[in-house]
């Protein structure tokens, strides 16, 4: 039986370290990080999300405001809003919720961020950065990924990881960073031929698709390391994974639980970024 990876204890090691830091930000800078997250329109999904953020930045002890637009703003008031915050000195974090309505362009946006504020990592000259090994914003939901792995005292270092997958958001920054890590990286999608035969080769297993069951215990390398991504709703309407949690849990050595896996660390990791991009610009 496979051991939990306990994704919201250790969410809450690193919010409490956080939190511990904040009196000595204050002191060495004058202030506190502040996080501004912006949403547009009202999905309810979004709505859950920006306020667990807003809440999650108070928790630690830093500033931080929602900025809430009608679903009806133009793109070039969005752009507006966010060059204003690019301006603001006391803004150190800027997150735009996703997804948009569908009148704004994404890329636009994203790219609109300053870099030093895309605390979700999503600008192309973090994304660049990323790939080409130089400093940057990395990504919350892969770096919370690879916290889990290792928090499980597995080696990532040649070790087989096959990541199923392959977004910008999640997929290929969590491959690059398991490249990092000295991994063997596979990564899988929707046009991979037989996806049980590359999973089983996997000692570690990251998958992020966004379909309940994708993957099942017969997908699973005895052992290995699994880390479900997914988000859905059951028939029942409750939150499950891409993993079917009881057959591969009865295969793998870890696995991450769905809700109380990648979830927490992603908000965890959030609220880190917010910190790096304070430090850097500090200096
Ligand atoms: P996405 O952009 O929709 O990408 C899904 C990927 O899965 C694509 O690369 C797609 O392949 C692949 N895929 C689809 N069907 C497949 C199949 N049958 N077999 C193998 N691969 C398949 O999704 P995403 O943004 O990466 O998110 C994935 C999941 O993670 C979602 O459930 C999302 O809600 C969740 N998520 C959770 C967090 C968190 O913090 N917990 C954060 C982000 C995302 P193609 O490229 O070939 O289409």
């Amino acid at each position: 039986m496979a051991q939990i990876i306990d994704g919201k204890a250790l969410s809450a090691q690193k919010v409490e370290a956080l939190k511990a830091l904040m009196p000595q930000l204050e002191e060495k800078y004058g202030r506190r990080p502040c996080l501004c997250v912006i949403m547009v329109g009202d999905n309810p999904a979004s709505q859950v999300y920006v306020n667990n953020k807003v809440k999650k930045a108070a928790y630690v002890g830093m500033e931080s405001s929602l900025v809430r637009l009608p679903e009806e703003t133009t793109q070039e008031e969005l752009l507006d809003r966010i060059e204003a915050l690019n301006a603001d000195p006391l803004t150190d974090g800027i997150l735009v919720q996703l997804p948009l309505p569908k009148h704004i362009d994404e890329a636009k946006v994203i790219d609109a961020i300053s870099c030093e504020k895309d605390v979700d990592g999503f600008h192309q000259s973090n994304v660049g950065a990323l790939w080409i090994g130089k400093k940057c914003s990395v990504p919350c939901t892969p770096k919370g990924i690879i916290e889990l792995i290792k928090s499980t005292g597995v080696q990532i270092q040649g070790r087989n990881a096959v990541v199923v997958g392959r977004s910008n958001i999640v997929g290929k920054p969590v491959a690059k960073l398991l490249l990092d890590c000295n991994a063997t990286v596979t990564i899988a999608h929707s046009r991979t031929a037989d996806l049980g035969a590359v999973t089983r080769q996997a000692d570690i297993l990251v998958v992020a698709v966004g379909k309940a069951g994708v993957v099942t215990g017969d997908m699973i390398k005895p052992g290995a390391v699994v880390i479900d991504v997914g988000m859905n709703r059951n028939a029942e309407g409750k939150l499950c994974g891409d993993v079917d949690f009881a057959s591969a849990s009865e295969v793998a050595g870890w696995i991450t639980p769905v809700p109380g896996g990648v979830g927490p660390m992603t908000i965890g990791m959030l609220m880190e970024n917010t910190v790096e991009c304070f430090i850097a610009r500090q200096k």
